[in-house]
């Protein structure tokens, strides 16, 4: 789950990293009123909340020198479109001067198993183009777990490039609070771009990115509420109210697999990969579940409207595949208006049961004996 700019920085406040004082804004109506009775200096900054970076490309950052302007500018940013996601809220920070822009974050990386350090003083708006070109200028350290950031770790990220050793106490302290935060709150991602060394020589966030582990909520109650302003998928949301996995792969694609475990799964989004076909979701069963809720599970992906062919495959010991054939007929009859196919390979208990269900229901649905099978049926259906 990423948070949102503001949601980071309530994060940040908690563990004591320097931030500008703020306010959100959520409507037109009253906003001049709001702005005014928050008592901010001007000029102000106004950025549209969405959880997506390069809002500052995208026309999502903004100046203001007036209540008025700030006004008229909450009012044209509101429900703006950065890339897909709508700002339903803004934030609006006294601007800060500043001297430069450095970039610190530090992520799960799964390659050396590890959190990982990363730092440039080359920060802001065109980090990506720095990585690209100016390796020198990136720094990437692991930490290790069990000592934490030891001064070795932002000595040698700021010998590295170049950076203003006079910060380096700063930078540590700094570095200390957000990898307290990367463990506190399960993240896989915090984020600082940019770090600003305001004109006074202090280190400031300007912004903030938070990326939760979705498997680590439950621990976190005080997420939750986080959760509910942000934009999500509807399915995501429909699927994870009765407990099951929605994950949408390629917008492009026409193709919702479904399973009982994440191995397999993978796998048939694999093999109808290797054929040139696209998937558009994947939807995790888990085990034993009955027929009614193979419906919902069915439903929901038969909702998306891309989706031309949805294939079940089930290995079925714990679940049933005549339960699973039961679910897959109430779900494609209710929705046959819809004229869309489905593609069921069941093995295990039951098979023989499950395969005379959906034979009595002359539904548009293929019964296929093995994966490979399953995937010539797939593109048979969608390659003519
Ligand atoms: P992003 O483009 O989504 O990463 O949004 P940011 O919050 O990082 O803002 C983009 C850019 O706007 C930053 O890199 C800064 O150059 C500039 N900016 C944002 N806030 C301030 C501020 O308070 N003072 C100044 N001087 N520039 C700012
Ligand atoms: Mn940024």
């Amino acid at each position: 789950m990423k948070l949102l700019e503001y949601q980071a920085k309530e994060l940040f406040s908690k563990y004591a990293i320097p931030i500008q004082k703020g306010i959100v804004i959520e409507t037109k109506d009253g906003a001049a009123e709001k702005i005014r009775s928050a008592g901010l200096q001007f000029p102000v900054v106004i950025k549209a909340q969405v959880q997506i970076g390069g809002r500052g490309k995208a026309g999502g950052v903004k100046f203001a020198d007036t209540v008025e302007e700030a006004a008229d500018l909450c009012g044209q940013m509101l429900g703006m479109d950065i890339r897909g996601f709508t700002a339903r809220e803004l934030l609006l920070v006294e601007k800060k001067e500043i001297a430069k822009e450095w970039y610190l974050s530090i992520m799960l990386d799964r390659y050396t198993k590890s959190p990982l350090l990363i730092f440039s003083p080359l920060g802001g708006m065109d980090i990506e183009e720095t990585a690209r070109t100016r390796a020198d200028k990136i720094a990437k350290v692991p930490i290790d777990p069990l000592r934490g950031v030891q001064d070795y770790v932002i000595s040698y990220a700021m010998d590295k490039t170049g950076a203003d050793k006079q910060y380096q106490s700063q930078l540590k302290e700094m570095a200390e609070k957000l990898y307290k935060l990367f463990f506190d709150y399960y993240t896989m991602l915090v984020e600082i771009n940019p770090l600003a060394i305001d004109e006074n020589g202090s280190l400031i966030a300007l912004d903030g990115k938070v990326e939760v582990d979705d498997n680590a909520l439950a621990l976190l109650p005080d997420m939750s509420a986080c959760r509910d302003k942000l934009q999500e998928d509807p399915q995501v949301v429909e699927a994870r109210r009765v407990n099951f996995l929605f994950i949408p792969v390629e917008e492009a694609g026409d193709i919702g697999v479904m399973s009982n475990g994440s191995g397999m799964l993978m796998s048939c989004i694999d093999l109808i990969t290797k054929k040139g076909m696209q998937i558009h979701a994947a939807l995790d069963l888990g085990g034993g579940a009955t027929a009614e809720r193979i419906a919902e599970a069915v439903r929901i992906m038969l909702s998306r409207p891309r989706i031309k062919t949805v294939f079940i495959c089930i290995f079925g010991g714990i679940t049933r595949c005549d339960e699973v054939a039961r679910g897959a007929v109430i779900a494609m009859s209710q929705n046959a208006a819809l004229g869309k196919q489905l593609i069921l390979r069941m093995e295990g208990t039951n098979k023989d049961e499950a395969a005379k269900i959906v034979a009595a229901s002359e539904l548009p649905i293929t019964v296929a004996e093995g994966i490979p099978n399953s995937v010539e049926a797939i593109y048979r259906l969608h390659r003519g």
